[in-house]
């Protein structure tokens, strides 16, 4: 099978060259393009509701849909969808055509109000964690205006695509973006709160923003196509290591082969028309692994806008013959991909609140947001874990190229220093003249930008921002930004209310900001970490330091339901306990369904094709030994022999995992009471869950393991699959 004589395919663009600014926006009912086809008053009142979070004013609904609708035929749209993102990860759609008929025999083009605020999804196949169970099957789209519609061109096929939110009739979320929008709420109103303690007043809500850096890596498809694994499972569930893999570090920034470059063209020109800033494009650690990353926007458009590129890249690859993989460990023993996720808050009016300023009246405002940050993910480091916990991210995390799966903060020497020494009370009487009551003035200049840049970190301030870099490279980035949004907003009401109460008491605002820093490093300090998060010295002092320690999903999932998480999105109104129980279910029956897929997938490869071609080249080399000694020479059967014990091993390991996959880690009693009474009943998903890591995973381990020993012995020409040489370094 081996690919000895594979011509690599020239570059080759498909699509003509432009000019990025030129088409940037061109199929997005963006806010030209309104003003433009919308009456003013109508346009204004959209604005309002868009800039300001004011209620929608249904009686505008009708002309902007039969604007839009005319924008979109003009250029060549036939259909309309509310697309809107579920529980799965992946975007969902319904196309439905413009056409309606007359009454006369005719038909006309029609996209009425009603039709672009509010869509029915029968949602019975998508995934609801018993929100809404299937005879109740309706659930509810309803149009959101900060996310603008724009037109997807699918090999011309051209759809006017409205961004959605999805919910159950009842009106509880079944999607990533409602809670995300009900986050960005709670942290705007708890921000603008701080900022009053310092006088100042806002008019407009203070924002998020968020910027995704994507990594993913790109193979041919001729190969992906011959690898059952790849195609189903997107990771390669066997395979030897190549004797080159990354580790000449020649790969990162290096020179973008032509082929890939004209991919990567092409892909931004089709996200510069749907209005997507990509800015950055570099080959990463890993050969055949590269990233892109736009520029950051409010944190709902960053998420649409990081799905529509995980699309438009598939989408794209396939046309120029690659395959595009966003499986965040493709290939054992190389760097997987991930999402970092760069995460600020802040306005126009304010700027941004994550900047540390240059004078000590900002630097004060600065330090409490920094202090807010510092005690959300101290008290909810877990519940973030939580929230990048799949099957597939298990792989990345804690591997020694990837953040570890300890939520800990990396804030820097500098930064760090000057918030201990506000704890050891040693700014008290410093420096300058003017001390106590003003404590804050006598900072010293905080550093703008942190000059060690920490890479094993998963929670990094970085300058002006921070970056979340345990985001999966497949996943929404939608959850994390939900939690962190959580987190923040609970502890920037903290922070106000203790400057609120401190204010009241008398103490003037200096003195208090430095008690409220005095106060978090005092009992929030541990989460700061900035020495090397790959150690394994790391783990042990963390441990110490009491933060949430969990290694794999089902150690994970279960914060959603902590009774500390239901406080905080309860009274946030983020998450009802019944949406908090649904994605718990949800994730979990995902990490379960996944593993189960890949054991099934690593058996039926194992015995279908791996083990005949090992077995051929037994009988290759028992044929050979018998031709020689029917010579009357000494036939050589060590190898022979090897194969046959490796062989042995192999079977061995076939039947355990078949073993396991077919039996049931619950008891048919514990099944019955799951039945009769599910709130009462053991937990059944993270007992299968349970059994998936402790069994089925590491069964699977044991048969690549001598799978793997195989292909290093086998005849090259009998192995069933391209290998990792062939994969990573033909372009
Ligand atoms: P690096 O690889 O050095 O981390 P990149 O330039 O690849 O940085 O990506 C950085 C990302 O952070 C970009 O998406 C960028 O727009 C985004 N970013 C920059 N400033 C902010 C900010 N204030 N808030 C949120 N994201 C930001
Ligand atoms: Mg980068």
């Amino acid at each position: 099978m081996r690919e000895r004589f594979f011509r690599p395919k020239s570059a080759e663009r498909l699509e003509t060259s432009t000019m990025p600014a030129e088409v940037f926006g061109e199929r997005v009912f963006d806010d030209k393009t309104m003003r433009q086809h919308l009456p003013k008053s109508v346009y204004k009142s959209l604005r309002r509701t868009i800039d300001r979070g004011e209620h929608l004013d249904p009686a505008i609904a009708a002309v902007v849909a039969n604007a839009m609708k005319d924008w979109a035929i003009s250029h060549g749209a036939t259909h309309y969808t509310h697309v809107f993102y579920p529980l799965t990860g992946s975007s969902a759609e319904k196309h439905d055509s413009f056409l309606t008929p007359d009454g006369n025999g005719g038909a006309i083009s029609e996209f009425s109000g009603h039709m672009l605020v509010q869509g029915e999804a029968d949602g019975s196949s998508l995934p609801s964690g018993g929100l809404r169970s299937t005879f109740e099957a309706r659930g509810y789209t309803a149009w959101d205006v900060t996310s603008p519609a724009y037109i997807s061109d699918n090999a011309g096929a051209k759809v006017l695509c409205v961004p959605t939110v999805f919910m159950s009739w009842t009106g509880l979320a079944l999607d990533k973006k409602t809670p995300l929008l009900r986050s960005v709420q709670s942290v705007s109103r708890a921000a603008r709160r701080v900022l009053k303690v310092f006088g100042v007043e806002t008019q407009l809500p203070v924002t998020v923003n968020a910027g995704m850096e994507q990594e993913y890596f790109l193979i041919d498809r001729d190969f992906y196509l011959n690898r059952p694994d790849l195609l189903i499972a997107g990771r390669t569930l066997f395979g030897a290591r190549p004797p080159k893999g990354q580790e000449f570090e020649d790969q990162y920034y290096g020179v973008i082969p032509d082929r890939v470059i004209s991919f990567m063209a092409d892909c931004e020109d089709a996200l510069y028309r749907l209005g997507i800033p990509v800015k950055t494009r570099h080959n990463e650690v890993a050969p055949s692994q590269y990233e892109i990353a736009p520029i950051y926007e409010q944190a709902n458009l960053a998420t649409d806008h990081n799905q529509m590129i995980m699309t438009v890249m598939h989408k794209t690859a396939i046309k120029h013959n690659f395959a595009y993989l966003l499986h965040e460990k493709p290939f054992a023993g190389l760097n997987g991909s991930g999402k970092h996720v760069n995460y600020s808050i802040g306005s126009e009016e304010v700027g941004n609140l994550f900047e540390p300023g240059e004078t000590p009246h900002e630097n004060a405002q600065f330090l409490v947001f920094l202090c807010a940050v510092i005690r959300a993910l101290h008290k909810y480091g877990g519940f973030l874990r939580a929230s990048v916990a799949t099957a597939s991210n298990d792989f990345r995390l804690g591997a020694n190229e990837a953040p570890p799966a300890i939520m800990s903060l990396f804030l820097g020497d500098q930064l760090t220093d000057v918030l201990e020494q506000f704890r050891a009370g040693k700014v008290k009487g410093a420096r300058k003249k003017r001390v106590m009551n003003v404590g804050v003035d006598v900072l010293p200049p905080l550093p703008a930008d942190p000059g060690d840049r920490n890479r094993t970190s998963p929670f990094a301030f970085v300058g002006n921002r921070f970056e979340f870099r345990a985001v999966g490279s497949g996943m929404s980035a939608a959850d994390s930004v939900v939690v962190i949004n959580a987190m923040l907003a609970d502890s920037l009401d903290f922070a106000a209310e203790f400057l609120e109460k401190e204010i009241s008491s008398g103490t003037a605002l200096g003195a208090g900001v430095q008690r409220l820093i005095e106060y978090v490093m005092e009992e929030h300090s541990a989460v700061i970490f900035n020495g090397d998060g790959y150690s394994a010295v790391w783990h042990k002092e963390a441990e110490r330091r009491g933060l949430p320690i969990y290694p794999q999903t089902p150690d994970a999932l279960p914060e959603y339901t902590s009774d500390a998480v239901i406080e905080l999105c309860g009274r946030l109104n983020i998450f009802t306990p019944e949406e908090l129980r649904a994605r718990r279910d949800i994730y979990l029956e995902q990490y379960i369904k996944t593993v189960h897929t890949e054991a099934s997938l690593s058996l039926s490869m194992a015995r279908t094709d791996i083990y005949p071609a090992a077995m051929r080249y037994q009988r290759e080399l028992a044929e050979t030994a018998r031709g020689v000694s029917a010579l009357g020479m000494d036939a050589d059967t060590v190898l022979l022999k090897e194969v046959t014990d490796l062989l042995k091993r192999f079977d061995t390991a076939i039947r355990k995992l078949q073993d396991l996959l077919s039996s049931d880690p619950v008891s048919a009693k514990d099944r019955r009471a799951a039945d009769e009474n599910p709130a009462k009943a053991p937990d059944i998903l993270l007992k299968e869950a349970e059994y998936c890591r402790s069994f089925l995973l590491p069964a699977m381990g044991e048969l690549r393991a001598c799978a793997d020993t195989l292909e290093t012995m086998v005849s090259a020409d009998l192995w069933p699959y391209p290998g990792y040489q062939e994969m990573l370094f033909v372009k």
